[in-house]
């Protein structure tokens, strides 16, 4: 069949076909650990499963509004008073299939042919291909002293005349950066004074670790919503850990909402009514679920760090927030999508390439699962390529020798 050249030049998302290769082994009975999908293992809140219970009994599951429903807007209007210290307007928000679909529409909303979106390398894998299904182009800014925080001259370097937006997201993934808040500060400025749109993807903004804190954007703008830059992405995917329920939402100025929610009743018409009111029981319920995920993924981050400090050749830049860890694994290769090859096939261990984030010579090691996954996944990594660690290894119950170094 002949097929668009635009939709066949979108590469595969790299996570999800990971994933479904780790489950394809596991269910051939390898031991496989999975350091390669982020999403945190919690049970669904609880106040998100009676919200959706109480619904589908209703037996009232019909289309909602393009933009949501009424009493979720409520819920994330609520939130944004209180996490981002900011009044907006039911006209100012849109529920999304999860964030991903936030993102697209927003692109998808506010890029002409042509237009460029400036990405911050790291970045989240889907942003660049999101932009070129858009007929932008995604301009990447990669900081050139070796850390994951952009030197604000390199992004303002970045802007042309066909510049459009910004694209932020700290905590970040894939490096769990958190970037300063001067950074933040000088970017909305920018935007400010350039008309250049400024999206924040804030998904993991309150799984931040030790004192680091994702300071919101909306700190540093004067200016009210519906003259600011400013755009904001969010969801429940991350902070309460439900993925599945495929719940995300933007706030932005009513003009830039109302194109959106065109776009959304013409494509999905609408996000289904169950994951809504499960993310307003989410959204409304008991917060100490997002407290208890955040000590448990501080915890983990603590045993990478404590596990990654023995492995030697390896370099990794402190996770500020987030699930994930990049540690710099150039002493042993160039190619992490042939290390990453090469940790399956000997390890059964799955990580994802550095590359798919414009990082090359780094993997992202997940440490969303268990502490006994993060702390066996590390422990095979350091076998398969640090040649002074024992070249002994129990993978399940079959006892490895390291055979190549
Ligand atoms: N932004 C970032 C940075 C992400 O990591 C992810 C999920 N991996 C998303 C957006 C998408 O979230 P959702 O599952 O709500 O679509």
């Amino acid at each position: 069949m002949k097929l668009s050249k635009l939709a066949c030049e979108i590469a595969e998302s790299p996570t999800f076909a990971l994933n479904e290769e780790a489950r394809l082994l596991r269910e051939r009975g390898e031991a496989v650990i999975n350091l390669g999908i982020g999403e945190p293992k919690n049970k669904t809140p609880i106040a998100a499963i009676l919200a959706s219970a109480a619904k589908l009994t209703s037996g009232e599951v019909k289309y909602t509004p393009p933009d949501g429903l009424p009493s979720m807007k409520k819920a994330v209007i609520r939130y944004t008073e209180e996490n981002y210290d900011r009044l907006v307007a039911p006209e100012n928000v849109s529920i999304t299939n999860g964030a991903k679909q936030s993102l697209f529409n927003i692109f998808y909303s506010i890029l002409n042919p042509q237009d460029e979106v400036i990405v911050i390398a790291p970045y989240w894998v889907s942003y660049p291909e999101m932009i070129k299904m858009c007929m932008g182009i995604p301009v990447i800014v990669t900081p050139e002293d070796g850390t994951f925080t952009p030197r604000f001259e390199d992004i303002e370097r970045a802007v042309t005349s066909s510049t459009r937006a910004i694209i932020v997201n700290s905590p970040n993934n894939p490096s769990g950066a958190v970037y300063p808040p001067e950074l933040i500060e000088k970017i909305v400025g920018l935007c400010e004074k350039k008309g250049i749109v400024l999206i924040c993807d804030d998904i993991y903004h309150k799984l931040t670790f030790d004192r680091n804190v994702a300071v919101p954007a909306y700190r540093f703008s004067k200016k009210d919503i519906e003259n600011s830059p400013i755009v904001v992405v969010n969801g429940v995917a991350k902070l309460y850990g439900m993925t599945g329920f495929r719940i995300g939402w933007v706030i932005a100025p009513r003009d830039l909402t109302r194109v959106m929610s065109n776009v959304l009743g013409q494509t999905t018409s609408c996000v289904s009514p169950i994951a809504q009111s499960a993310a307003e029981g989410a959204l409304t319920g008991m917060q100490s679920v997002v407290e208890a995920l955040r000590l448990q993924l501080q915890n983990n981050r603590d045993v990478v760090l404590q596990e990654m400090r023995t492995f030697n050749g390896a370099r990794l830049i402190e996770p500020q927030g987030t699930f994930y860890a990049l540690p710099d694994i150039r002493a042993f290769s160039n190619n992490s999508v042939e290390v990453s090859k090469f940790l399956l096939k000997k390890a059964m261990v799955v990580v994802v390439p550095g590359r798919e984030f414009g990082m090359e010579g780094h993997i992202r090691i997940s440490f969303a699962g268990s502490v006994k996954d993060v702390t066996e996944g590390i422990a095979r990594i350091k076998w398969v390529l640090d040649p002074t660690s024992p070249n002994e290894i129990y993978i399940g119950d079959k006892k490895m020798i390291r055979d190549w170094m």
